[in-house]
Protein backbone atom coordinates (compact mmCIF):
# COMPACT_ATOMS: atom_id res chain seq x y z
CA UNK A 1 0.00 0.00 0.00
CA UNK A 2 2.88 2.33 0.86
CA UNK A 3 4.85 3.61 -2.21
CA UNK A 4 8.03 3.98 -0.55
CA UNK A 5 9.66 0.44 0.69
CA UNK A 6 10.86 -1.01 3.86
CA UNK A 7 13.93 -1.39 2.25
CA UNK A 8 13.94 2.67 1.29
CA UNK A 9 13.50 3.83 4.81
CA UNK A 10 15.34 1.16 6.48
CA UNK A 11 17.87 2.27 4.58
CA UNK A 12 18.60 5.56 7.38
CA UNK A 13 19.97 3.18 10.17
CA UNK A 14 22.28 1.30 8.07
CA UNK A 15 25.52 3.48 8.90
CA UNK A 16 26.75 6.72 9.77
CA UNK A 17 27.19 8.08 6.35
CA UNK A 18 23.78 9.15 5.96
CA UNK A 19 23.67 12.75 6.99
CA UNK A 20 20.37 14.35 8.79
CA UNK A 21 19.63 16.69 6.05
CA UNK A 22 19.28 13.73 3.61
CA UNK A 23 16.65 12.34 5.99
CA UNK A 24 14.99 15.81 6.87
CA UNK A 25 14.63 15.71 2.73
CA UNK A 26 13.44 12.58 2.28
CA UNK A 27 10.63 13.11 5.55
CA UNK A 28 9.36 16.34 3.42
CA UNK A 29 8.54 14.54 0.74
CA UNK A 30 6.67 12.25 2.43
CA UNK A 31 4.74 14.68 4.06
CA UNK A 32 3.83 16.92 1.24
CA UNK A 33 2.84 13.16 -0.32
CA UNK A 34 0.59 12.09 2.69
CA UNK A 35 -0.96 15.46 2.85
CA UNK A 36 -2.23 15.18 -0.51
CA UNK A 37 -3.31 11.50 -0.12
CA UNK A 38 -4.95 12.28 3.22
CA UNK A 39 -6.49 15.44 1.61
CA UNK A 40 -8.09 13.45 -0.90
CA UNK A 41 -9.17 10.43 1.18
CA UNK A 42 -10.07 11.53 4.59
CA UNK A 43 -12.95 13.34 4.85
CA UNK A 44 -12.30 14.27 8.51
CA UNK A 45 -8.59 15.50 7.06
CA UNK A 46 -9.74 17.11 4.59
CA UNK A 47 -12.69 19.33 6.31
CA UNK A 48 -9.84 20.14 8.78
CA UNK A 49 -8.17 21.99 6.23
CA UNK A 50 -11.22 23.11 4.58
CA UNK A 51 -12.25 24.92 7.78
CA UNK A 52 -8.89 26.73 8.21
CA UNK A 53 -8.76 27.91 4.29
CA UNK A 54 -6.03 25.78 3.78
CA UNK A 55 -5.09 23.94 0.52
CA UNK A 56 -2.68 20.69 0.65
CA UNK A 57 0.10 23.55 -0.61
CA UNK A 58 0.08 25.09 2.64
CA UNK A 59 1.78 22.27 4.25
CA UNK A 60 5.17 22.22 2.39
CA UNK A 61 7.55 21.51 5.15
CA UNK A 62 7.37 20.33 9.32
CA UNK A 63 7.27 24.06 10.04
CA UNK A 64 4.08 24.19 8.22
CA UNK A 65 2.17 21.83 10.71
CA UNK A 66 1.76 24.93 12.79
CA UNK A 67 -0.94 26.33 10.69
CA UNK A 68 -2.91 22.90 11.73
CA UNK A 69 -4.32 22.38 14.90
CA UNK A 70 -3.62 19.58 17.35
CA UNK A 71 -5.53 16.56 16.93
CA UNK A 72 -5.78 15.25 20.23
CA UNK A 73 -5.87 11.83 21.09
CA UNK A 74 -9.03 12.96 23.84
CA UNK A 75 -11.06 14.05 20.73
CA UNK A 76 -11.06 11.02 18.96
CA UNK A 77 -13.14 9.36 21.21
CA UNK A 78 -15.66 12.14 20.00
CA UNK A 79 -14.66 11.74 16.54
CA UNK A 80 -15.59 8.71 16.07
CA UNK A 81 -18.66 8.58 18.16
CA UNK A 82 -19.71 11.14 15.72
CA UNK A 83 -18.69 9.38 12.63
CA UNK A 84 -18.08 6.11 13.02
CA UNK A 85 -16.04 3.95 13.09
CA UNK A 86 -13.24 6.14 12.38
CA UNK A 87 -14.08 9.20 12.31
CA UNK A 88 -13.88 9.93 8.76
CA UNK A 89 -9.89 9.61 9.22
CA UNK A 90 -9.53 6.25 7.33
CA UNK A 91 -8.32 7.14 3.91
CA UNK A 92 -9.05 3.85 2.08
CA UNK A 93 -12.10 1.58 1.85
CA UNK A 94 -12.48 -1.09 5.10
CA UNK A 95 -12.40 -3.74 3.07
CA UNK A 96 -8.24 -3.66 3.07
CA UNK A 97 -8.25 -3.58 6.78
CA UNK A 98 -6.22 -6.49 7.80
CA UNK A 99 -7.38 -6.25 11.16
CA UNK A 100 -9.72 -3.60 13.68
CA UNK A 101 -9.06 -2.94 17.33
CA UNK A 102 -10.62 -1.46 19.92
CA UNK A 103 -8.76 0.33 22.38
CA UNK A 104 -10.09 1.76 26.09
CA UNK A 105 -11.78 4.89 25.20
CA UNK A 106 -13.29 3.63 22.95
CA UNK A 107 -11.17 3.99 20.12
CA UNK A 108 -10.88 2.01 17.55
CA UNK A 109 -7.87 1.24 15.40
CA UNK A 110 -7.32 0.13 12.14
CA UNK A 111 -4.56 -2.06 10.92
CA UNK A 112 -3.46 -1.59 7.07
CA UNK A 113 -1.51 -3.96 4.14
CA UNK A 114 2.18 -5.15 5.05
CA UNK A 115 3.96 -7.35 7.49
CA UNK A 116 4.96 -5.03 9.56
CA UNK A 117 2.52 -2.07 9.29
CA UNK A 118 3.44 -0.85 13.06
CA UNK A 119 7.21 -0.70 12.14
CA UNK A 120 8.27 -2.71 15.32
CA UNK A 121 10.65 -4.95 13.22
CA UNK A 122 13.20 -2.43 13.03
CA UNK A 123 13.57 -2.11 17.37
CA UNK A 124 13.22 -5.61 17.92
CA UNK A 125 16.03 -6.13 15.73
CA UNK A 126 18.33 -3.18 16.86
CA UNK A 127 17.69 -4.72 20.01
CA UNK A 128 19.68 -7.80 19.52
CA UNK A 129 16.43 -9.93 18.64
CA UNK A 130 16.52 -12.44 15.51
CA UNK A 131 15.67 -15.63 13.69
CA UNK A 132 17.47 -17.89 16.93
CA UNK A 133 15.04 -16.44 19.48
CA UNK A 134 11.88 -18.48 20.88
CA UNK A 135 10.31 -15.08 22.15
CA UNK A 136 7.12 -14.74 24.74
CA UNK A 137 4.76 -12.02 23.59
CA UNK A 138 3.28 -11.00 26.65
CA UNK A 139 0.82 -8.39 25.40
CA UNK A 140 -2.77 -8.34 24.91
CA UNK A 141 -3.96 -9.93 21.83
CA UNK A 142 -7.57 -9.43 22.05
CA UNK A 143 -9.24 -5.94 21.43
CA UNK A 144 -6.10 -3.61 21.86
CA UNK A 145 -3.86 -3.68 19.25
CA UNK A 146 -0.10 -4.27 21.24
CA UNK A 147 -0.08 -8.22 20.89
CA UNK A 148 -0.37 -8.09 17.18
CA UNK A 149 2.06 -5.36 16.76
CA UNK A 150 4.84 -7.02 18.27
CA UNK A 151 3.65 -10.32 16.86
CA UNK A 152 4.31 -9.11 13.66
CA UNK A 153 7.52 -7.50 13.93
CA UNK A 154 8.51 -10.40 15.83
CA UNK A 155 8.13 -12.65 12.79
CA UNK A 156 9.04 -9.80 10.47
CA UNK A 157 12.81 -10.21 11.70
CA UNK A 158 12.43 -14.07 12.08
CA UNK A 159 12.12 -14.64 15.25
CA UNK A 160 9.75 -17.27 17.04
CA UNK A 161 7.15 -15.95 18.23
CA UNK A 162 5.02 -17.67 21.47
CA UNK A 163 1.54 -15.68 21.78
CA UNK A 164 1.40 -15.84 25.89
CA UNK A 165 -0.53 -12.50 26.56
CA UNK A 166 -1.27 -11.12 29.58
CA UNK A 167 -1.20 -12.87 32.89
CA UNK A 168 -0.80 -16.69 34.09
CA UNK A 169 2.06 -15.57 35.06
CA UNK A 170 2.84 -19.73 36.29
CA UNK A 171 2.06 -21.49 32.67
CA UNK A 172 4.69 -18.50 31.49
CA UNK A 173 7.12 -19.28 33.61
CA UNK A 174 7.09 -22.39 33.14
CA UNK A 175 7.12 -21.95 28.82
CA UNK A 176 10.17 -20.33 29.27
CA UNK A 177 11.88 -23.03 31.31
CA UNK A 178 10.44 -25.78 28.85
CA UNK A 179 11.11 -23.99 25.43
CA UNK A 180 14.00 -22.23 27.14
CA UNK A 181 12.79 -19.02 25.84
CA UNK A 182 15.40 -16.12 25.47
CA UNK A 183 12.95 -13.47 24.51
CA UNK A 184 10.46 -11.22 26.27
CA UNK A 185 8.43 -8.83 25.23
CA UNK A 186 5.74 -6.85 26.88
CA UNK A 187 5.95 -4.51 30.25
CA UNK A 188 8.71 -4.39 32.18
CA UNK A 189 6.79 -4.83 35.26
CA UNK A 190 5.42 -8.20 34.12
CA UNK A 191 9.07 -9.09 33.45
CA UNK A 192 9.98 -8.50 36.93
CA UNK A 193 7.12 -10.32 37.80
CA UNK A 194 8.18 -13.35 35.61
CA UNK A 195 11.30 -13.04 37.34
CA UNK A 196 10.34 -13.52 40.53
CA UNK A 197 8.08 -15.78 40.34
CA UNK A 198 10.66 -17.88 38.67
CA UNK A 199 13.33 -17.88 41.93
CA UNK A 200 9.94 -18.99 44.00
CA UNK A 201 9.13 -22.11 42.09
CA UNK A 202 12.91 -22.68 41.48
CA UNK A 203 12.44 -22.62 37.34
CA UNK A 204 15.26 -22.25 34.50
CA UNK A 205 14.67 -18.42 34.10
CA UNK A 206 16.59 -18.34 30.38
CA UNK A 207 15.66 -14.89 28.77
CA UNK A 208 18.50 -12.99 27.69
CA UNK A 209 16.47 -10.30 25.54
CA UNK A 210 13.80 -8.47 26.38
CA UNK A 211 11.97 -5.29 24.85
CA UNK A 212 9.68 -3.31 27.28
CA UNK A 213 7.39 -0.75 26.85
CA UNK A 214 3.73 0.93 27.72
CA UNK A 215 4.79 2.15 31.20
CA UNK A 216 8.14 3.51 31.89
CA UNK A 217 11.16 1.20 32.88
CA UNK A 218 12.77 2.16 35.82
CA UNK A 219 16.39 2.34 36.97
CA UNK A 220 15.53 -0.35 39.60
CA UNK A 221 14.19 -2.60 36.99
CA UNK A 222 16.94 -2.11 34.85
CA UNK A 223 19.45 -2.98 37.33
CA UNK A 224 18.27 -6.25 38.36
CA UNK A 225 17.39 -7.25 34.80
CA UNK A 226 20.85 -6.31 34.24
CA UNK A 227 21.91 -8.08 37.43
CA UNK A 228 20.20 -11.25 35.45
CA UNK A 229 21.72 -10.89 32.39
CA UNK A 230 19.15 -9.66 30.35
CA UNK A 231 19.90 -7.52 28.12
CA UNK A 232 16.77 -4.86 27.90
CA UNK A 233 15.48 -2.01 25.14
CA UNK A 234 12.77 -0.45 25.40
CA UNK A 235 10.30 1.14 23.00
CA UNK A 236 7.52 3.91 22.94
CA UNK A 237 4.80 3.52 20.69
CA UNK A 238 0.94 3.97 21.21
CA UNK A 239 -2.17 1.63 19.72
CA UNK A 240 -2.75 4.67 17.17
CA UNK A 241 0.46 5.11 15.71
CA UNK A 242 2.54 1.86 16.13
CA UNK A 243 6.03 2.54 17.21
CA UNK A 244 6.77 5.96 17.49
CA UNK A 245 10.53 5.59 18.92
CA UNK A 246 13.08 3.19 20.29
CA UNK A 247 16.68 2.77 21.83
CA UNK A 248 19.47 2.01 20.32
CA UNK A 249 22.32 0.24 22.04
CA UNK A 250 23.23 3.30 23.61
CA UNK A 251 20.34 3.31 25.87
CA UNK A 252 20.25 7.09 26.18
CA UNK A 253 17.12 8.72 24.95
CA UNK A 254 14.71 7.02 21.84
CA UNK A 255 15.35 7.45 18.27
CA UNK A 256 12.49 8.44 16.65
CA UNK A 257 10.91 6.18 13.60
CA UNK A 258 11.98 6.79 10.37
CA UNK A 259 7.92 7.21 9.03
CA UNK A 260 7.21 10.35 11.31
CA UNK A 261 7.29 13.67 11.45
CA UNK A 262 7.88 14.34 14.92
CA UNK A 263 6.76 17.77 16.71
CA UNK A 264 7.66 18.45 20.62
CA UNK A 265 5.09 20.99 21.43
CA UNK A 266 2.95 23.55 23.46
CA UNK A 267 0.19 21.89 24.54
CA UNK A 268 -1.56 25.18 24.57
CA UNK A 269 -0.12 26.96 21.50
CA UNK A 270 0.64 24.31 19.42
CA UNK A 271 3.79 25.88 18.48
CA UNK A 272 6.87 23.70 18.09
CA UNK A 273 9.37 23.63 20.79
CA UNK A 274 13.19 23.05 20.48
CA UNK A 275 15.12 20.48 21.56
CA UNK A 276 15.66 20.16 25.71
CA UNK A 277 12.17 21.84 25.98
CA UNK A 278 9.46 19.38 27.18
CA UNK A 279 5.76 19.58 25.65
CA UNK A 280 3.67 17.15 23.92
CA UNK A 281 4.66 14.42 21.59
CA UNK A 282 3.06 15.09 18.43
CA UNK A 283 3.13 12.77 15.31
CA UNK A 284 2.47 12.85 11.73
CA UNK A 285 2.45 9.47 10.06
CA UNK A 286 2.98 8.69 6.82
CA UNK A 287 0.73 5.85 6.57
CA UNK A 288 -1.80 5.80 3.59
CA UNK A 289 -4.33 3.68 5.75
CA UNK A 290 -5.01 5.72 8.35
CA UNK A 291 -3.30 8.98 8.21
CA UNK A 292 -3.23 10.95 11.15
CA UNK A 293 -1.18 13.91 10.59
CA UNK A 294 -0.34 16.33 13.78
CA UNK A 295 -1.86 14.20 16.15
CA UNK A 296 -1.24 14.79 20.02
CA UNK A 297 -0.31 11.47 22.09
CA UNK A 298 -0.99 13.30 25.31
CA UNK A 299 2.40 11.91 26.42
CA UNK A 300 5.03 14.36 27.20
CA UNK A 301 8.84 13.82 25.96
CA UNK A 302 11.67 16.78 24.74
CA UNK A 303 13.59 15.85 21.68
CA UNK A 304 17.85 15.73 22.91
CA UNK A 305 20.51 17.94 20.69
CA UNK A 306 23.00 16.27 20.47
CA UNK A 307 23.74 13.26 17.75
CA UNK A 308 23.77 9.45 18.75
CA UNK A 309 27.02 7.87 19.13
CA UNK A 310 25.86 5.11 17.45
CA UNK A 311 25.45 6.84 14.30
CA UNK A 312 21.36 6.54 13.47
CA UNK A 313 20.48 9.69 11.49
CA UNK A 314 17.22 10.28 13.44
CA UNK A 315 16.85 12.30 16.04
CA UNK A 316 16.56 11.32 19.94
CA UNK A 317 13.50 12.32 22.17
CA UNK A 318 14.08 11.69 25.68
CA UNK A 319 11.94 8.91 27.49
CA UNK A 320 8.26 9.40 28.89
CA UNK A 321 7.91 12.05 31.11
CA UNK A 322 4.49 12.22 31.96
CA UNK A 323 0.74 12.78 30.71
CA UNK A 324 -1.42 15.82 29.41
CA UNK A 325 -4.77 15.18 29.16
CA UNK A 326 -7.90 13.14 30.23
CA UNK A 327 -6.27 9.73 29.66
CA UNK A 328 -3.68 7.53 31.58
CA UNK A 329 -2.17 4.38 32.24
CA UNK A 330 -2.50 1.34 34.81
CA UNK A 331 -0.66 -1.85 34.41
CA UNK A 332 0.13 -0.52 30.97
CA UNK A 333 -3.32 0.05 29.60
CA UNK A 334 -4.91 3.52 29.48
CA UNK A 335 -7.66 4.20 31.63
CA UNK A 336 -9.76 7.39 30.90
CA UNK A 337 -11.71 9.49 33.11
CA UNK A 338 -14.70 9.52 30.68
CA UNK A 339 -14.98 6.15 31.08
CA UNK A 340 -14.80 6.07 35.21
CA UNK A 341 -17.08 8.88 35.00
CA UNK A 342 -19.59 6.18 32.90
CA UNK A 343 -19.28 3.09 34.59
CA UNK A 344 -20.26 5.60 38.15
CA UNK A 345 -23.29 7.33 36.21
CA UNK A 346 -24.97 4.29 35.84
CA UNK A 347 -25.87 4.09 39.63
CA UNK A 348 -28.03 7.00 40.27
CA UNK A 349 -27.05 7.61 43.94
CA UNK A 350 -23.34 8.01 43.14
CA UNK A 351 -21.68 11.02 42.66
CA UNK A 352 -18.06 12.83 42.43
CA UNK A 353 -15.21 10.53 42.13
CA UNK A 354 -11.50 10.57 42.76
CA UNK A 355 -9.07 8.07 41.36
CA UNK A 356 -6.22 7.31 43.19
CA UNK A 357 -3.33 5.92 41.77
CA UNK A 358 -0.04 3.97 43.17
CA UNK A 359 2.50 1.90 42.84
CA UNK A 360 4.43 -1.26 44.92
CA UNK A 361 6.62 -4.34 44.09
CA UNK A 362 6.39 -3.72 40.52
CA UNK A 363 2.71 -3.12 40.03
CA UNK A 364 -0.17 -0.65 39.89
CA UNK A 365 -2.64 -0.25 42.36
CA UNK A 366 -5.72 1.56 41.24
CA UNK A 367 -8.22 3.09 44.19
CA UNK A 368 -11.65 4.54 43.42
CA UNK A 369 -12.89 7.00 46.14
CA UNK A 370 -17.00 8.01 45.18
CA UNK A 371 -19.38 10.11 46.67
CA UNK A 372 -22.71 8.68 48.33
CA UNK A 373 -25.59 10.82 50.22
CA UNK A 374 -25.08 7.24 52.42
CA UNK A 375 -22.01 5.63 52.64
CA UNK A 376 -22.42 2.96 54.81
CA UNK A 377 -25.46 0.82 53.09
CA UNK A 378 -23.78 0.34 50.20
CA UNK A 379 -21.72 -3.12 50.22
CA UNK A 380 -23.76 -4.54 47.70
CA UNK A 381 -23.40 -1.90 45.23
CA UNK A 382 -19.38 -1.77 45.84
CA UNK A 383 -19.29 -5.20 43.92
CA UNK A 384 -21.69 -4.03 41.63
CA UNK A 385 -19.40 -1.12 41.22
CA UNK A 386 -16.17 -3.04 40.97
CA UNK A 387 -18.21 -5.46 38.35
CA UNK A 388 -18.66 -2.22 35.92
CA UNK A 389 -15.66 -0.68 36.20
CA UNK A 390 -14.14 -3.71 35.07
CA UNK A 391 -16.52 -4.03 31.99
CA UNK A 392 -15.81 -0.61 31.00
CA UNK A 393 -12.18 0.13 31.49
CA UNK A 394 -11.01 -3.37 30.95
CA UNK A 395 -8.96 -3.40 33.88
CA UNK A 396 -10.24 -3.99 37.97
CA UNK A 397 -10.20 -1.04 40.59
CA UNK A 398 -7.83 -3.00 43.32
CA UNK A 399 -10.25 -0.93 45.81
CA UNK A 400 -13.49 0.90 45.94
CA UNK A 401 -14.33 3.49 49.03
CA UNK A 402 -17.86 5.17 49.51
CA UNK A 403 -17.29 8.76 51.32
CA UNK A 404 -20.00 11.09 52.32
CA UNK A 405 -20.94 13.45 49.57
CA UNK A 406 -19.29 16.84 49.82
CA UNK A 407 -15.87 15.30 51.04
CA UNK A 408 -14.20 14.99 47.93
CA UNK A 409 -13.55 18.76 47.49
CA UNK A 410 -10.41 17.89 44.76
CA UNK A 411 -10.64 19.28 41.51
CA UNK A 412 -8.45 16.67 40.72
CA UNK A 413 -9.88 13.77 39.03
CA UNK A 414 -6.70 11.57 38.96
CA UNK A 415 -4.37 11.38 41.94
CA UNK A 416 -1.22 9.88 40.48
CA UNK A 417 1.14 9.18 43.35
CA UNK A 418 3.39 6.53 41.60
CA UNK A 419 7.14 7.34 41.97
CA UNK A 420 9.39 5.90 39.19
CA UNK A 421 12.23 4.57 40.53
ZN1 LIG B 1 21.64 5.81 18.96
Amino acid sequence: MSSITSEESDGWHKGDNVNRNELLRHRTERLRKIVRHAYDNSPAFRHRLDRRGLTPDDIREAKDLEKLPIAKKDNLVDLQAQRPPFGGLLAVDTSNLTRIFQSPGPIYDPQGQGDDYWRWGEPLRIAGFGERDIVINTFSYHLSPAGFMFDDGLRAIGATVVPTGVGNTEIQVKIIADLRATGFVGTPSFLMTLLNKAKELGTDFTIKKAFVAAEPFTPTQQATFGAHGIDAYQGYGTADAGCIAFECAEKNGMHVSTDFVIEIVDPNTGEQLPPEEAGEVVVTLFDETYPLIRFGTGDISQLMSADCPCGLATERIAGFMGRIGDAFKVRGMFVHLRQVAEAISSFPELGDFVVEVTRENDRDFMGLKVETDNPMSSEGMIDRLADKIQEVLRIRADSIAFVSTGTLKSDQKIVDKREWR
